[in-house]
């Protein structure tokens, strides 16, 4: 193992997605010494094509799938890539509903710095940061075939809004956001954060390397993080060393990372959260092109609460065409032959609404006898409720709006959260209000594992607020302001 020159980086962050990177950026901006790792490459608008397969291979981790009873399965979707899911995701950006963190409290004991349960409010500076940071705005500039679908949710009492979204006016309404933007008007990390720090030469990134385990040491005070062991590229291990290491590589793997490295908390890996989503396609006579706008511009926050429902509807959107062929579906299940020959000949007559349901954070992650991982999900009857209540909506206002058929994808979920919740109490919780480890000192979590309980809304700004916060108390910590690690 290498340990080179690796000694003496004030904090090494593992992930440089939503949570790393904005950790990243934050701390390199305040002149620490900072080393990214990031398991995928470092490309740019340069080097984005709406060229789906290509993206698929080149910037996303490997398909994921869950066991669902009868035979089915959930399919989990992230980013592989500087700038992790934000660099292939579709840049909503939504502060989280009150009752969303009112959640947290129960579920892991979570409070404030005054010892109060933790609230909404607590995160509302650091929303306004990232916010002004990425340029939040809202988007009216609804396309025909928005317009077209909200004639439905009106005919059924409902009502579609503009989104907020991290897009700015270079942003062409074309629709490549799962392909990564080659515009530059769709904000991920990788062009706010990371471009920002590497552009004053302020910050140290490392592509295609797989952190495999964090180190940890005895130390006076009990265990300690001492570093990362990693593997590059070539296959060569290597070791660097920091004061404070920051695990954000995403729900899925955050609690896989802290596994292999030896902690043994029972709340690692549990209570996940998969605000499981499908999209519902309706066939209009005229073509809609909904592959050819922002794909989300508008959504009905209607039903938004456990009690109204438990779920929110986007429009429009649809799925690529090799995304749409693999993953359509009606009640006699996936389309095959002719029909679905029939239907994605049809394409640009599709219509599609993006439905996505409250969770219960039920579902966990952990590693098997052969060291592979293991996702279990475990759909309660109110969740099954609710996805067959905005399913059925979904039909309902699509065929109000005049589709002459429906089809639907299986489950699908681009929202994972939890994993390592944060919580003061270590039995409920894997990282303390600081989002430090309950076991091991100077050891951080900083990406959606965070999440206590599921949001109802997209979670990257919320997870982005949660990761300045995190960057804040870091900053604190390293200028001696605060006693820490
Ligand atoms: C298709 C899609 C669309 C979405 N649309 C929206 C949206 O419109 N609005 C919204 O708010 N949210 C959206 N999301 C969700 C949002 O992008 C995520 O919630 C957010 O990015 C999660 O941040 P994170 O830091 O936890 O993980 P990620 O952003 O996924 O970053 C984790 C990073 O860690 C890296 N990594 C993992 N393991 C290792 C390892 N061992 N060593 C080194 N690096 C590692 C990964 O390669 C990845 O780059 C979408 C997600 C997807 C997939
Ligand atoms: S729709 Fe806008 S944000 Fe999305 S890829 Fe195109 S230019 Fe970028």
């Amino acid at each position: 193992m290498n340990a080179g020159s690796d000694v003496g980086f004030d904090v090494i962050v593992v992930g440089s997605g939503a949570g790393g990177g904005v950790v990243a950026g934050e701390l390199a901006q305040c002149g620490r010494k900072v080393l990214l790792l990031e398991a995928g490459p470092h490309l740019t608008s340069g080097h984005f094509r709406r060229w789906e397969a290509k993206a698929t291979h080149d910037l996303y981790w490997p398909l994921r799938f869950a066991a669902l009873p009868g035979g089915d399965a959930m399919i989990f979707l992230s980013g592989k890539c500087v700038g992790g899911s934000t660099t292939i995701n579709t840049k909503v950006a939504l502060r989280a509903h009150e009752r969303d963190i009112a959640k947290w409290h129960p579920a892991s004991g979570l409070t404030n710095d005054r010892g109060e349960p933790f609230a909404l409010a607590d995160l509302d500076e650091y929303y306004t940061r990232v916010e002004n940071l990425l340029g939040v705005r809202e988007r009216g500039d609804w396309e025909n075939c928005v317009h077209t679908v909200q004639a439905g949710f009106r005919a059924l009492g409902a009502e579609l809004q503009p989104v907020h979204s991290y897009t700015d006016a270079r942003c062409m309404s074309y629709g490549s956001c799962l392909q990564g933007c080659p515009t530059d008007g769709g904000k991920s990390t990788m062009n706010t954060y990371i471009a920002m720090a590497l552009s004053r030469d302020l910050l140290e990134v490392r592509t295609g390397v797989r952190v495999e385990r964090v180190l940890v040491a005895d130390a006076p005070g009990g265990p300690r993080a001492r570093g990362v062991a990693y593997v590059d590229a070539a296959g060569e291990r290597h070791a660097a060393r920091a004061r404070f290491v920051v695990v954000a590589a995403g729900a899925l793997n955050s609690p896989q990372l802290l596994l292999r490295s030896g902690l043994a908390n029972p709340a690692i890996g549990r209570h996940v959260g998969l605000h499981p989503l499908r999209l519902v396609y309706g066939l209009f006579d005229d073509p809609q092109d909904a592959h050819r706008v922002y794909p989300i511009t508008a959504h009905c926050m209607k039903f938004q609460t456990d009690d109204a429902g438990g779920f929110v509807i986007e429009a429009s959107t649809i799925m690529d065409p090799i995304a749409f062929a693999t993953t359509v579906r009606d009640a006699n299940g996936p389309l095959w032959g002719p029909r679905l020959v029939e239907t994605v000949r049809a394409y640009r007559h599709w219509n599609g609404l993006l439905a996505m349901v409250n969770d219960e954070n039920n579902a966990s992650v952990s590693i098997d006898n052969d060291g592979g991982e293991h996702i279990e999900v475990d759909l309660q009857p109110s969740e099954r409720a609710r996805l067959d209540g905005a399913l059925r909506f979904s039909r309902e206002a699509l065929g109000a709006a005049g589709a002459k058929k429906v089809c639907w994808t299986g489950l699908i979920s681009t929202h994972t959260q939890g994993g390592c919740r944060m919580g003061d109490d270590p039995l409920r919780s894997v990282v303390d209000r600081h989002c430090e480890s309950h076991d091991v000192k100077g050891l951080f979590v900083g990406d959606a594992s965070l999440l206590a309980r599921t949001l109802s809304v997209n979670p990257s700004l919320t997870v982005m607020a949660l990761a300045t916060r995190l960057a804040e108390r870091l900053e604190l910590v390293l200028s001696g302001e605060v006693p820490g690690a």
